[in-house]
């Protein structure tokens, strides 16, 4: 009796032990199948990315932003190329770490591991439709939190303000005064703290700049690359994803000393 109780209760420990092991393996799948699920179409790819040209919002006050010429022609010449010029901080970019403070990375220093993390997608998109100021607050994040979990390390911040609506209109998305002071919603100093706090790798945002449109110092920019991390500014497509869930890569143009330079963005999103 005495025995056969023990046998039993080792075969419950083994079973367990075993469903936790199978449980282990599984997850280990799914992380896999996600990247394998880009091709097969079970993983869906969203491009956070603008097209570039020499008509993009941009900021103001440089009045030469991009330029591609025609060196070779597939008629004359057998084969098709071009060369281009355009500002490091113009249509989808990143800011290095080293664009406001010296000594600080430039953006072919920054580590691999940092262009990879999962999204967290603050939707501030009524706020800023009542207040083209909006700043982001430490409740915003907090309620974010609240709804989906503490921001992980490692993570990327999207702020999705619903200003891409209004690219490629650079009237509308600048949204000047009569005095020449921009405004577009942005993040706070106290949020960026916060954020810098949780470990987070970047800051994103589908404005001009992570920095609201009326501020004359960039205060928080002062704040967050110095502490290493980086900006993505002029994000595509944030209305595509969820609060939660997704998985960013960003991809900057490796510019040796770069402040910064146009940057390839995709989101992945699980299907199933
Ligand atoms: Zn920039």
């Amino acid at each position: 009796m005495r025995k056969s109780l023990f046998l039993s209760c080792t075969l419950v420990g083994l079973v367990v032990a075993s469903t936790a092991i199978t449980a282990q393996k599984k997850n280990a799948a799914t992380e896999e199948d996600w990247l394998r699920g880009v091709t097969t179409g079970k993983t869906r790819v969203v491009d956070l990315t603008y097209a570039i040209n020499d008509k993009l919002p941009a900021w103001p006050g440089d009045g030469h932003v991009f330029e591609a010429k025609v060196n070779a022609t597939a008629d004359k010449d057998g084969y098709f190329t071009r060369s281009f010029w355009m500002l490091e901080h113009y249509g989808t970019h990143m800011d290095a770490p080293a664009h406001f403070p010296p000594g600080k990375l430039t953006v072919d220093e920054i580590p691999t591991a940092h262009l990879f993390g999962p999204a967290v997608v603050v939707d501030v998109r009524d706020e800023a439709a009542n207040d083209s100021d909006y700043r982001l607050t430490t409740a915003r994040v907090e309620k974010w939190e609240a709804a989906h979990g503490k921001i992980p390390q490692g993570a990327f911040v999207l702020l999705r303000t619903g200003w891409a609506a209004r690219w490629p209109n650079q009237a509308r998305y600048r949204n000047m005064d009569g005095q020449g002071v921009m405004h577009f919603p942005g993040y706070s100093v106290a949020a960026a703290e916060l954020l810098i706090a949780r470990g987070v790798v970047g800051l994103g945002i589908d404005t001009l700049s992570i920095d609201y449109g009326p501020s004359k110092d960039f205060e928080v920019h002062r704040v967050d690359l110095p502490a290493n991390l980086y900006n993505l500014e002029n994000l595509a497509s944030l209305d595509a994803l969820p609060e939660s869930g997704a998985f960013v890569i960003a991809a900057p143009i490796k510019l040796e000393g770069g402040s910064g330079g146009a940057c390839r963005v995709f989101a992945l999103l699980p299907t199933s």
